[in-house]
């Protein structure tokens, strides 16, 4: 049976890494896979991108008010007629789609991933979701609140606060310095400084934030 999984973490839990990697097993077995993200994220917008250096381009973008299920169909049927082309005669069906993986999930809306769902199992493909569980003021993105929600399975993917616990959360810094206000999502052009993020656990996030929360 497919399932929808949900992979979380804070920033630089290594979510891109894993998403590509996960691509390579399918491929390597010969099976064919669809990457897909939403649009909000400006950096690299085509691409995943893994800190370590790899990079691939998406097969298709997720646009905000994108119906996820209709996008998905129509990409897998042009892979699937892209795969009979390759067929020899009387050679079977083309391979199907193996797996959806999405990267950057937190950014869909609740609709997308409902629709994440139908997608699994009411159209048969896995689909394996990534993205950031919180943001930098620790709550939920819809997103990610939706996918805790109807995922048929969770896995935290883990990295080191600077104090070597595990991070849970994300502080946000605008010009190196740390802030607890602000939009879920820092756009580049309204800030003059540079907006970084570091990966917290929950007692050096409430030591930098003076106890506040949200
Ligand atoms: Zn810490």
């Amino acid at each position: 049976m497919a399932k929808l999984y949900f992979r979380y973490g804070a920033m630089n839990s290594g979510k891109s890494t894993a998403l590509l990697q996960a691509a390579y097993n399918y491929e390597e077995r010969g099976q064919h896979v669809l990457l897909a993200k939403p649009t909000i994220d400006t950096k690299e917008a085509d691409h995943v991108s893994s800190r370590l250096g790899m990079s691939r381009e998406v097969d298709f973008l997720i646009g905000p008010d994108a119906s996820l299920r209709t996008l998905f169909a129509m990409h897998r049927e042009r892979a699937r007629a892209a795969a009979a082309e390759t067929l020899l005669p009387d050679a079977g069906e083309a391979a199907d789609v193996a797996c959806l993986l999405i990267d950057e999930a937190q950014f869909l809306t609740r609709e997308q991933v409902d629709d994440l769902l139908r997608i699994v199992v009411m159209d048969r493909v896995p689909v394996l979701a990534y993205g950031i569980r919180t943001d930098f003021r620790t709550e939920a993105f819809p997103g990610s609140r939706r996918l805790m929600e109807l995922a048929h399975s969770l896995e935290e993917l883990k990295t080191i606060c600077r104090c070597g616990r595990k991070a849970v959360f994300n502080a946000r810094l605008v010009g190196g310095r740390f802030v607890f206000d602000g939009d879920q999502v820092a756009i580049d052009e309204l800030t003059p400084q540079r907006v970084t993020y570091e990966s917290m656990c929950a007692e050096c996030y409430l030591s930098e934030s003076g106890g506040r929360l949200g």
